[in-house]
């Protein structure tokens, strides 16, 4: 290939991202416990307008564009939140509105902040506009905000911070939020995501604190708890200049019309969320008292997963082996610089008790 045809710079520095593993070798069926799914899956409301849209007119009508404005997916998601319908965007998964944030807000020799673990879209994303990603340390893998504030330059456009965090589970409270909104230099926007936010009762996700200030926009998906990773449905709530601005790189049908009758009906299914939530909660305070009791190191998730660390890299690895043989996949941590820790997505409780019991013997067997 000639050498004149090349790339902007910056996306070669891109490492792929890597998506949880979802087959193995020899197991027809696996556990996968890898991409933070809901073990639920998605909820009837949801699965009712999927089969709707096959046997009635949605099939028949696939020849006309969808809704450009998504005016009833954003009023569904509205009405559920209690928020203005103007000051919506929805994309593929919350994704590619970290996509539009990254492509509308940031370029080269800008820089785009976020914490040690945060999630790797953010640096992606970041490369991808020809921006420079800047990590911050984190204390004791929580977001730690003066280090964030320091690491605020003239230079920062964006700063994402995810609350509660993937891959650590943990969450700091809102006043240290509001505090790092209060701090950021004037040309900063400050990105709350939100894709475990219902994951914890009451939350808001930051909803407020976009009510109250220009510099703060809330991404939410429907990956995770409406259990919905396959359709690909995400939003954001922000100043309505924001909004304004992502709207302009958008491409007008980015949603097609499957996800956005199917995501208004997942998002008017409230009572599945009640229940993923519970049955959440269950087993994930199971699963972290079975991984201590075993000798690994847990951190009180807040999230859908837990983040197992071990004493090493190599137990951890020793650890994925064997759930792998017993057909369990977990996510690997390298890529995120916890080559030591495994993170294990909430599954049944019945999951929860295979994983713990081939972790228990593993480490057993190892002291
Ligand atoms: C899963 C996840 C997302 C959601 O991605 P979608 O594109 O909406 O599927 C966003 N942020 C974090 C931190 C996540 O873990």
């Amino acid at each position: 290939m000639s050498d004149a045809i090349r790339p902007q710079p910056g996306i070669m520095e891109i490492a792929l991202y890597e998506g949880g593993k979802a087959k193995l070798d020899g197991h027809a069926e696996v556990v996968k416990l890898s991409s933070n799914e809901n073990p639920l899956g998605p909820g009837t409301a949801a699965q009712d307008a999927m089969r709707a849209l096959a046997l009635g007119n949605g099939a028949a009508g696939l020849h006309r564009y969808p809704s450009t404005d998504h005016a009833e997916l954003r009023a569904a998601i509205a009405e559920v939140h209690d928020l203005d319908p103007a000051r919506v965007i929805c994309g593929v998964g919350s994704d590619e509105i970290i996509a539009f944030l990254c492509q509308a807000y940031a370029g080269p020799g800008d820089e785009v902040l976020y914490s040690e673990y945060g999630f790797l879209m953010y640096k992606i994303s970041a490369q991808a506009a020809g921006a420079t990603p800047v990590a911050a340390p984190e204390t004791e893998r929580h977001t730690d905000v003066d280090a964030l504030l320091a690491a605020a330059s003239e230079r920062t456009r964006l700063v994402f911070v995810a609350n509660p965090n993937n891959p650590t589970g943990t969450m700091i409270p809102m006043p240290e939020i509001e505090r790092l909104a209060e701090g950021l230099p004037e040309q900063a926007l400050l990105v709350l995501d939100g894709a475990y936010a219902e994951y914890i009762e009451g939350f808001d996700g930051g909803q407020a604190l976009v009510e109250a200030r220009a510099n703060v926009i809330m991404t939410r998906t429907l990956s995770k708890i409406y259990g919905l990773g396959g359709l690909r449905v995400g939003w954001a709530y922000g100043p309505q200049a924001v909004i304004d601005v992502l709207n302009r790189v958008r491409g007008p049908f980015n949603l097609s019309s499957l996800q956005l009758e199917i995501g208004a009906a997942a998002l008017r299914d409230q009572v599945h969320v009640e229940r993923s939530r519970k049955a959440n909660a269950e087993a994930r305070r199971w699963l972290t008292d079975a991984l201590r009791d075993a000798g690994t190191g847990v951190d009180e998730s807040q999230g859908n997963f837990v983040l197992a660390r071990f004493d090493g890299a190599e137990t951890a690895d020793a650890v994925d082996a064997a759930l792998q043989q017993e057909g369990i996949l977990v996510r690997k941590m390298g890529g995120y610089g916890l080559p030591q820790a495994l993170r294990i997505t909430v599954g049944t409780m019945r999951d929860c008790q295979r994983l713990a019991a081939v972790t228990a013997r593993v480490l057993g067997e190892r002291t």
